[in-house]
């Protein structure tokens, strides 16, 4: 039986790892030769050339990177990796917090360091081709030690708590374990802008200003109070431009990156904020976050039905990756592999709903103020960020997050 489920394991990477492939592949033929007549309005045919080389070479990095991954999962998985790191890390300790720490801990380790050249790559080379990147060797060194120390302070924290949970309480941890989760969830976007953002980025009010007078006067005629509008320094990374809303309550604020102050006028950056203040009226950050605590509280209980050690299904999951004996920590990686078609699955419902949701706020934005200022600030980000204008409809489908940039300059054309 523990065969059975290695063979599910191994049809499992390698399908996912084909799909990726495949839907990639069909993106790349999507592109035509020559400027496609609906894009002349947007773009020049030397920037949608440019657009076409950087999506390419990006393309070509995550492939190799995922290819590289893929590979080494599958031969993981045939040798009984994950089963053997965890009897090697036994000689060290078979404390029940210790081990699956140092087990996960190895594990994040190897995936960091995999992933590490291909970052450097993507930042250094790439992005400097297209003269993007700004961060400087010693901002990238930084970030990467921050960022450990977190990762092992905040992600190592809340793995103790849930092993801890579970040692306790066995097959009902779930219930508690996703209180943990939805509690921490809530603490992080209330406080993530005051904790943890100021360590990698300078943020500070929007100064006194025919800007600042415009958004104050527009968050006015909407009925939303606003009295946190930040600008953050995203130019000390790259030159792209970004804004995003965050928390909720006396805690909610705007933050603008330098780069979209610079890039755009007041009118079209009272167009950007319009669209973030639509995501707030529809209420789309707590429709999103309801969702995700669903999903997590799911994953949760199914986790509890899997790793129940006295099953033998959870004998079965874990001897399939090589264990000599069911435990928590190889019980999860198990799980995680069964799961991450239903994850995907998820994840596609996720960003319909997020398309939709874009939509909205463009249509909030657009009612409010001109809809022309809106479609221009949507141009000229598009074009700077040399995005792929030309999607293949069924990558859109699986992948974005946010309608493509015609979709969106379409559905505003109506509401002129
Ligand atoms: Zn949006």
């Amino acid at each position: 039986m523990a065969q059975t489920y290695l063979y599910l394991f191994l049809a499992i990477v390698s399908l996912s790892y084909v799909l990726g492939m495949i839907l990639d592949r069909l993106n790349t033929l999507h592109w035509c030769n020559g400027l496609p007549v609906r894009l002349k309005s947007i773009i020049t045919e030397e920037e949608y050339q440019r657009s076409i080389s950087y999506y390419k070479q990006h393309g070509n990095l995550s492939n190799w990177e995922e290819s590289l991954s893929f590979v080494i999962i599958f031969f993981v998985l045939i040798w009984g990796g994950f089963g053997w790191l965890d009897s090697a890390l036994r000689h060290l300790s078979t404390h029940f917090l210790l081990l699956p720490l140092l087990f996960f801990g190895t594990l994040g380790l190897i995936s960091g360091v995999i992933a590490l050249p291909f970052e450097i790559y993507s930042t250094f080379v790439i992005e400097e081709r297209f003269g993007f990147n700004k961060t400087t060797v010693r901002t990238y060194c930084m970030d990467k030690l921050k960022s450990l120390v977190l990762s092992i302070i905040i992600g190592g924290g809340i793995l103790s708590l849930i092993i801890t949970i579970y040692h306790y309480t066995g097959n009902w941890f779930w219930i508690l374990a996703w209180g943990v989760v939805i509690v921490f969830s809530i603490f992080s976007v209330m406080f993530y802008s005051t904790l943890i953002v100021p360590l990698f980025n300078k943020q500070k009010p929007l100064e006194e200003g025919e800007t600042r007078q415009a958004i104050e006067l527009f968050a006015q005629k909407t009925g939303f109070k606003l009295d946190n509008i930040f600008v953050i320094d995203g130019s000390k990374r790259s030159t792209k431009a970004n804004a995003y809303f965050t928390g909720f309550g006396k805690k909610k604020r705007i933050v603008l990156y330098d780069t979209l102050i610079n890039n755009h006028n007041a009118n079209e950056l009272v167009a950007i904020l319009a669209h973030e203040i639509g995501h707030y009226k529809h209420r789309h950050i707590l429709k999103g976050m309801a969702l995700s605590f669903l999903e997590t509280g799911i994953v949760f209980f199914l986790l509890s039905r899997f790793i129940d050690p006295s099953t033998s299904l959870a004998q079965n999951i874990c001897a399939a990756l090589g264990a000599a004996q069911p435990t928590f920590h190889v019980g999860i990686l198990a799980f995680g592999l069964l799961y991450s078609p239903i994850s995907t699955l998820i994840s596609i419902f996720t960003n319909v709903l997020s398309r939709h949701f874009e939509y909205q706020a463009d249509g909030f934005a657009g009612t409010h103020c001109d809809p022309d200022d809106l479609q221009q600030a949507l141009k000229r980000l598009s074009v700077d960020h040399l995005s792929n204008l030309n999607p293949h409809p069924f990558y859109v489908f699986i992948h974005y997050s946010h309608p493509p940039l015609i979709s969106r300059l379409e559905r505003l054309e109506s509401l002129k």
